[in-house]
């Protein structure tokens, strides 16, 4: 579940949760580990969008893992509320961050 505003276009990532597979950003990146460890060494195929343009193009493995850490950093320090449970005891109104418009749950 995640929050965002429709009239300024605020938002963050989904509400983190601990508990077995729920999101957060651990487990999130601890899914490419088995994908990074397990693909051929000689696979040269490492493909990235970039974030503004989205144009996709061929990096290292260690490039790869690199930019996964750096994009979900990003995500990160966007986060305003972590969890749901944040979110409702820091926002009761909930009202946008940046505008002060309902903000929508979905
Ligand atoms: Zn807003």
């Amino acid at each position: 579940m995640f929050v965002y505003c429709d009239k300024c276009k605020w938002t963050q990532d989904d509400f983190w949760s601990e508990e077995g597979d729920c999101y957060n950003p651990f487990n999130y990146v601890a899914q490419y580990q088995k994908y990074v460890f397990e693909r051929p060494r000689d696979d040269m195929d490492w493909r990235i969008a970039d974030e503004k343009t989205g144009d996709v193009k061929t990096v290292s493995r260690l490039e790869y893992v690199a930019t996964l850490f750096e994009s979900m950093a990003k995500t990160i320090r966007k986060q305003k509320y972590i969890k749901y449970e944040d979110y409702l005891e820091q926002n009761p109104e909930g009202l946008c961050p940046e505008c002060d418009n309902p903000l929508t749950l979905d």
